[in-house]
């Protein structure tokens, strides 16, 4: 007891006599789980944790950024408390906060919140030329790859196939690797097409087109998608710029649909830590837009949209205090 009010007692002597710009001099690390190094997530990562470390020396916030499996390891991550952010598909946000799709067992996440949106992923195929896939019901009897567990990815391919009714366990090969690896084995002739949900432009795809077999995108809409499209409230249609892609076989923008970017982090992450990054991000956002062109569209109004998970405390006090909310 003597020993704790002794200690109690030294610590605010030390804190007295320290300059009040030590005390700020404690780093908080955190880490933002991303996606595979090819993706548009893993620079995204890296730039938010550019704009926020850049003023390191005044918040005490330094961001680390990791490369994961994607959108599903990241919420996972975040709510067992290995990351403090993570950036995840918007459709991936809601059912987690719904305790649906891939959290159907595992129930609603309910100290899953959001942060921001950041820029819209849109579901792509890319398939090789040379392997006669015109339209999605090509895919059957095809080596296609559907994503990586852990992904976002894998679960709008299978959206996709059920809604045109085709089986990945019998009706095509299906392929369940990462999107880093899957350009090489399309240009080496060991897989006909994949699915990648992403922002554009992305290095996977780039690195798909300049091989020396000719690659194209095939559209995502057709009857049965657009319906299956229209039945979530995550989905909407969109379209591939096919400008970013030189060397693709597509002469016009493709259409598909998607979802967008999210910010994701958790009710236990203190609320100055989520407002220092919220404020940071918002009041540059000329020079985080700079990083990277999938970065195009977004607005400080788009940036509150796509959101299901309630808005974590510290993220609101930043837009309440600019009246964004
Ligand atoms: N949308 C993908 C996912 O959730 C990741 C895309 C990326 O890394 O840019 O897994």
């Amino acid at each position: 007891m003597v020993n704790s009010i002794f200690r109690g007692a030294l610590i605010v002597l030390l804190a007295a006599l320290l300059p009040s710009y030590q005390l700020f001099a404690v780093t908080t690390f955190v880490t933002i789980g991303t996606g595979g190094l090819t993706g548009v997530y893993y620079p995204t990562g890296g730039a938010i944790a550019k704009i926020v470390n850049k003023n390191r020396k005044q918040h005490g916030i330094r961001f680390t950024v990791e490369s994961t499996d994607g959108s599903v390891f990241n919420v996972n991550a975040v709510m067992d408390g290995q990351f403090e952010f993570g950036i995840v598909q918007s459709d991936r946000q809601c059912q987690a906060t719904r305790g649906t799709g891939e959290w159907k067992d595992a129930g609603p996440q309910k100290e899953l919140r959001a942060v921001f949106s950041i820029y819209p992923e849109l579901c792509t195929l890319l398939v090789a030329v040379d392997a006669n896939i015109n339209s999605l019901i090509d895919l059957k009897g095809k080596r296609v790859n559907l994503g990586n567990q852990g992904s976002g990815h894998l679960g709008n391919s299978m959206d996709v196939l059920n809604s045109i009714g085709l089986d990945p366990v019998t009706e095509l090969t299906a392929f369940y690797i990462n999107p880093v690896e899957a350009p090489k084995l399309l240009q080496d002739g060991k897989l006909d097409a994949f699915f990648y949900t992403v922002g554009h432009p992305s290095v996977a795809l780039k690195e798909a087109i300049s091989g020396g077999k000719r690659v194209k995108f095939i559209p995502l809409q057709n009857g049965a998608i657009d319906e299956m499209v229209g039945s979530r409230p995550y989905y909407s249609k969109m379209k591939i710029p096919i400008r970013y892609y030189p060397g693709i076989q597509n002469t016009r923008d493709v259409d598909t649909f998607g979802v967008c970017a999210t910010l994701v982090t958790s009710a236990k992450v203190p609320d100055n830590v989520v407002y220092v990054v919220t404020r940071a991000i918002f009041e540059n956002l000329e020079a985080f837009k700079e990083l990277h062109p999938a970065y195009a569209m977004t607005t400080r109004e788009s940036m509150l949209t796509c959101l299901s998970a309630p808005i974590h405390p510290g993220a609101m006090k930043y837009y309440r205090e600019t009246g964004l909310k």
